[in-house]
């Protein structure tokens, strides 16, 4: 191949996509008051452009000539390309109006249902998955990226508009209800591959000049056929007459399989991840003689993790790949939708931490440096150089990250400190002995219902308008009104309802050492509904209890047992930015050590029954089935390391917010639990046969009722979900519990509810 030149662009620098709340979070305040009616849709609109212009203006003050468009979104991109393909279900197409049919789409109305939303491949983002069935047609509407394109030009951007692929799409849709499980999205392709042909015509004529078409499904393994249909559908649009330059964007690590189709696809442009795990593309590329004729979008800036680039090495890296493409672009691994917006908005951070992130307007200007350092010479940017290599010296020194105590006790864990001393059997007598529970023993998952007052005290406390003995009264005050409540409906094991916690991760990573919370670091997680993951940034401890005051107090208030509830270690993980400086199996032990020792406190001041829960643990899973071994090791060791230094007649519970237990089921087992919780009710207990099927030897209970929605459940219902969960767990390890946590119901619900599972529980003893 010849020599590689970077004349694409003025600078060769984009980013795959940006993130959509807008400053002070403009676009989810909108749409939601657009929801409540407060807003009309003009307004949204009006919001809309105004929320997208500032972030073209943002990447074009970042320098950024070559940007994305159409990105953007109100709820979802895969909801949006499914609007761009016509793909809209029967039962949404009655809904009036263009908006309230998307948001029928996403939300449901009371007449009908929205589209299922799952997680997009290893992140935390949830995407609506589109229905279809053999019968489906497609039709253009490309109205969307159009006007975003336009919107961009008058800007004088020549903007890229982003689209979710066609084999993306497919793969990731499902077949409508009522239409064989077995059918295969895929065999649409033939249908669908006309849209995208029309797209693209209809972009040319419009003057734009590139389209990225996401292809994410290639990171991870596929069967044949998908590479096939890939083949197939490269073909098509590539070699179509008059249509715009194609960059066909790949993220979430390495491609590898689909590599060589990437090579010999009739494209001009390849985006590929090269950080993390996608770090192996470059060896990949290298081993397929690069991309000749093409464009590599090396996504060298990571768009998945909030820590500032080390910006020699990536410059090294950029190096590599001298030869390997025509033209090298530099970019972001993915869309910067993962990350927050802008670290310099964290003021209450301590600035040398603040100063080893980077968040989505940071990596703007990684991207451009890099960019720079490529073209201009390395020479160009040795001020900004040093200062970057000053940043990342100063957190490997910084005694934030590096705790000589936390690490000496990591590496002396033996495989013994995360077993219990004895088999479920054996605990199982000792435990009976101490808690004397009644057969089909009844309970929750851990919170009760979180009102708005309890919120407000806690964020006057917060605040500083609540002191310190009065936040803790009115804590007490609600956890006696719930250990009452939960005596009067006649629970066996109580729980002190959770008031003081904000969220389940949150809550403790700021109490412990090692993390670190933001004020403005929203992440999309769906919709409009966004979340802050806390920042593991260093060694992790814990510096005192977290948890004993409150479940001691609730304790003291009875004689039944209170459980005690903690969030296991995978779900911390899985639910912050972890540490790039250690592999995350190292943090997953730290963390699990500091568990450890709120689990000996909690034994240690009585606590007689402790849960830790791991709604994550599936979540966790990597992409590629090669990688899912190591990664169960790791977290299951984390999981027992947190739960195994308790004594035999300690019960330990944990609790899943899922059914399908799948390729995790083995590891499940291995957690050695004394019982666990999941949900179970709307797939009819199926739980329980796995469970059972698979040897599983210890006390379950499959959630009986669906706490999602506001239904109370007849004691009738609920006598028959156990009577299905009967025929599978033997009576005496079978525990009766709600779904999940009650915190999102109300105390109406809840109280009929609990009356009506505990009078079931109590007819079949
Ligand atoms: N103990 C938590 C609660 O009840 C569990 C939450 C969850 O499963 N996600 O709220
Ligand atoms: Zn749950």
């Amino acid at each position: 191949m010849t020599s590689t030149s970077f004349s694409g662009s003025p600078l060769p620098a984009t980013v795959l996509g940006y993130p959509r709340i807008g400053r002070d979070r403009a676009m989810k305040k909108a749409i939601e008051a657009y929801w409540r009616g407060e807003l009309s849709a003009y307004n949204l609109e009006r919001t809309l452009v105004a929320q997208r212009r500032e972030v073209f203006e943002t990447l074009r003050a970042a320098g950024l000539t070559d940007v994305p468009c159409s990105d953007f979104s109100l709820y979802d991109q895969v909801l949006d390309t499914l609007c761009l393909v016509g793909a809209v279900p029967e039962r949404h197409r009655a809904v009036t109006g263009d908006l309230e049919r998307y948001f029928a789409m996403a939300r449901g109305t009371a007449d009908v249902a929205p589209l299922e939303m799952t997680k997009w491949f290893d992140t935390n983002y949830h995407y609506l998955v589109p229905e279809l069935r053999p019968d489906s047609t497609f039709t253009l509407d490309l109205s969307k990226p159009r006007r975003e394109y336009q919107q961009a030009r008058t800007l004088g951007l020549a903007a890229r508009p982003v689209l979710v692929g066609p084999v993306t799409f497919l793969r990731l849709a499902k077949p409508a209800p009522g239409v064989d499980p077995d059918f295969d999205p895929m065999t649409l392709l033939e249908e669908l591959l006309p849209v995208y042909e029309q797209a693209l015509t209809e972009f040319a004529a419009e003057g734009v000049s590139w389209v990225q078409l996401d292809e994410p499904v290639l990171a991870q393994d596929q069967p044949p056929t998908v590479l096939d249909a890939f083949a197939t559908a490269v073909d098509r649009l590539g070699t179509l007459g008059d249509r715009p330059k194609l960059l066909l964007a790949t993220y979430f690590g390495v491609v590898r399989e689909a590599l060589p189709l990437l090579r010999d696809a009739p494209v001009e442009g390849v985006a590929l991840d090269l950080t993390g795990p996608g770090a192996a593309n470059v060896g990949e590329l290298a081993a397929v003689g690069g991309l000749p004729g093409k464009r590599l979008v090396a996504g060298v800036v990571d768009g998945r993790n909030v820590w500032a680039a080390d910006l020699r090495r990536q410059l090294g890296l950029l190096a590599t790949l001298h030869g390997l493409a025509d033209e090298i672009v530099v970019s972001s691994s993915c869309s910067l939708l993962h990350v927050p917006l802008d670290v310099s908005l964290e003021t209450d951070l301590a600035p040398d931490v603040r100063s080893w992130f980077a968040f989505a307007r940071q990596k703007l200007d990684e991207v451009v440096l890099l960019a720079r350092g490529i073209t201009a010479g390395p020479e160009t940017i040795t001020a900004e150089l040093a200062r970057n290599q000053q940043v990342l010296e100063n957190r490997r020194a910084s005694p934030v990250t590096s705790d000589p105590r936390v690490r000496e006790r990591a590496a002396q864990v033996s495989a013994a400190d995360a077993r219990r001393a004895h088999s479920y059997p054996e605990r199982a007598a000792r435990q009976a002995e101490r808690l004397n529970l009644p057969g089909l023993p009844t309970t929750t998952i851990g919170s009760f219902p979180q009102t708005r007052a309890l919120r407000r005290a806690r964020a006057n406390w917060r605040r500083g308008e609540l002191s310190r003995p009065d936040y803790v009264q009115r804590m007490r005050a609600e956890v006696e009104h719930v250990i009452r409540l939960q005596e009067t409906l006649g629970l066996d094991v109580l729980v002190h309802g959770e008031p003081e916690r904000n969220d389940m991760v949150q809550y403790f990573a700021e109490q412990l050492e090692g993390f670190v919370t933001t004020r403005h670091g929203w992440v999309q997680s769906y919709g409009t509904r966004y979340v802050r993951p806390p920042v593991i940034v260093g060694d992790v401890s814990r510096p005192e209890p977290m948890t004993v005051e409150w479940t001691s107090y609730a304790q003291s208030l009875t004689d039944r047992p209170v459980k005690g509830m903690l969030t296991g270690p995978v779900t911390m993980l899985c639910w912050s930015f972890v540490r790039d400086d250690q592999p995350p199996a190292q943090t997953a032990r730290q963390v699990a050590l500091a568990l450890r020792d709120e689990v000996a406190d909690l034994e240690a001041a009585g606590t007689a029954v402790i849960q830790v829960d791991e709604p994550a643990l599936r979540e966790g899973l990597p992409l590629r089935v090669s990688e899912r071994d190591d990664y169960l090791s790791w977290a299951t060791e984390a999981f027992r390391l947190t739960t195994s230094g308790v004594r035999d007649d300690t019960q330990v519970h944990t609790h899943m917010c899922y059914a399908e237990f799948g390729e995790i089921l083995a590891a499940v087992i291995d957690l050695d639990t004394d019982v666990i919780s999941m949900e179970a009710a709307r797939s009819h207990m199926s739980i329980a046969a796995d469970l059972s099927g698979a040897g599983y030897p210890s006390g379950v209970g499959p959630g009986v009722y669906d706490i999602h929605s506001p239904r109370v459940p007849g004691r009738e219902e609920i006598i028959e979900m156990l009577r299905w969960a009967l025929d599978h767990v033997p009576a005496g390890r079978l525990w009766v519990n709600p779904d999940c946590g009650l915190k999102t119901r109300d105390e109406t619900e809840v109280k009929s509810s609990l009356a009506n599972l505990v009078a079931a529980a109590e007819s079949l003893r």
